[in-house]
């Protein structure tokens, strides 16, 4: 058998690469011409790749890794768990400790009555979990009638069929046959695009009360469940106008409607909090959960939910379940990065650095030519490149054309940033110090500069 290590060359490793390996969502005739860039090893905020290059991960790897890279309690309490349990199921009747210590400590963390987790191994099979659940539950209410699930357009919520289907992506329904039946989407708040001349708190408004007509056009019998992230990641960090939320709350509980809080990315102290829910006063009956859960070290989710779904929800067998729920040894790690982020305070040092260091140097970014709209919440924030400035004008070449040849220059000096369309994004591991927020915004500075010179 061939050994393929760190020492082969990145050539080769990038040959074997685009030989066997298919990528997820990567364009492909880009990752063809120019390869893979290869991460070797990181450590805190910084990734490395097979070229010895440092890259600043502003991303958290894909919003994850909560508690930055190379932490070696993390690494322990995987060894300890495989040598103790490596696996066990937690189907008929049977469990493990660390799937009940980690429930309970979800429990403790999670706002309100939301006391019971049903363990999944990823975000998608979470809120898969999540369509099942809320149909199971208005069946067992005696309305099986109460199935549809109302979600947004440019919403993100995984990338199996059911979590796609929640999702709004247009690109993603486009392949496969999209969404499945049962879903249905009302529009996003997001007022930089689509705001008109409204104010935001108007358009706020707006948009919640979409989802009144959407209940009232199907039926407030026919509706079982709204879900949401609190602030839509994937779809370019977009922070909903403060009237949003507090109107979507008076629709659902009007209409006795499930909540999903889908805080897959907002959980865990992204937002300044442990939840997002928390900083947007929501009142979920059922939060979705996973990456800053294990801080990405495990593959791991969940479904959180409150006292009412989860009794009615035990009256009877819920014939779902994965062979990995509650994986012990996922959940011993989680259980050490919860640790972690309470006694290191990390949730705290997020409200610290984000105001007023990071939000100051974002901000500032809007004085750029190429810049307008900075948004930030906690330590995930997004800005919108335009072609002239006070217009909320669009580029001509294409959607997401100057967001890909920004996302390269930032590629190039060594700061990985996202773009959604023309949006540019930032979600840093949580750790992140001032000094490291600077050599983050003067890379991603650079960038803009050069972008700019290529876009005039
Ligand atoms: N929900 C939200 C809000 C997400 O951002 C994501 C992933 O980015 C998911 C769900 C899907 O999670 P996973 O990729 O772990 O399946």
């Amino acid at each position: 058998m061939r050994t393929i290590t760190n020492h082969l060359p990145t050539s080769e490793l990038q040959a074997l690469d685009a030989a066997h390996h298919v990528h997820p969502f990567t364009q492909n005739d880009a990752l063809a011409k120019k390869g893979a860039r290869i991460i070797t090893r990181a450590k805190g905020v910084y990734l490395t790749d097979s070229e010895g290059e440092t890259l600043i991960d502003g991303m958290a790897g894909l919003w994850c890794v909560n508690v930055g890279y190379g932490r070696k309690e993390l690494a322990d309490a995987a060894a300890r768990q495989i040598e103790e349990l490596p696996y066990y199921n937690t189907f008929f009747q049977t469990s493990h400790v660390p799937a009940i210590a980690l429930a309970a400590r979800i429990a403790d963390l999670a706002p309100g009555d939301l006391n019971h987790v049903f363990f999944a191994s990823s975000g998608s099979e979470a809120n898969d979990t999540n369509i099942r659940l809320v149909r199971h539950y208005w069946a067992l209410k005696g309305k099986p009638e109460k199935s549809v699930i109302i979600s947004r357009k440019n919403g993100y919520h995984g990338s199996s069929m059911g979590s796609a289907s929640l999702g709004g992506m247009t690109s993603m329904h486009e392949q496969g046959g999209l969404p499945i039946p049962g879903i249905v989407h009302i529009d996003q708040p997001h007022w930089y695009a689509e705001g008109g001349d409204m104010t935001p708190e108007e358009f706020g408004l707006q948009r919640a009360r979409a989802l009144e007509e959407k209940i009232l056009e199907l039926g407030a019998d026919r509706v079982g469940a709204f879900i949401a992230e609190p602030v839509q990641g994937a779809g370019g960090v977009i922070i909903p106008p403060s009237t949003y939320w507090p109107e979507i709350q008076r629709i659902v509980d009007k209409y006795d409607i499930l909540l999903i809080a889908d805080e897959v990315i907002t959980g865990f102290g992204r937002t300044g909090n442990w939840f997002g829910s928390q900083t947007f006063a929501i009142k979920p009956h059922i939060m979705t959960i996973a990456k800053g859960l294990s801080s990405g070290y495990q593959p791991i989710g969940g479904s959180v939910v409150c006292d009412e779904v989860a009794a009615v929800i035990a009256t009877d067998e819920f014939n779902h379940g994965y062979t990995y729920s509650g994986h012990p040894v996922a959940a011993a790690v989680a259980l050490e990065n919860l640790r972690i982020i309470e006694e290191e305070g990390i949730v705290e040092h997020v409200r610290d650095v984000a105001h007023p260091y990071l939000a100051e140097r974002w901000h500032a970014l809007g004085d750029h030519p190429l810049v307008e709209d900075t948004q930030l919440v906690g330590l995930m924030g997004s800005l919108a490149l335009v072609p002239v400035k006070g217009e909320r004008a669009k580029f001509a070449a294409g959607a997401g054309t100057a967001g890909y040849i920004t996302r390269e220059r930032c590629f190039a000096n060594n700061v990985v940033m996202r773009h959604v369309y023309d949006r540019m994004i930032i979600s840093p591991p949580l750790v992140i110090t001032p000094s490291e927020i600077d050599i983050l915004i003067d890379r991603a500075t650079v960038a803009l500069d050069e972008a700019y010179k290529q876009l005039k």
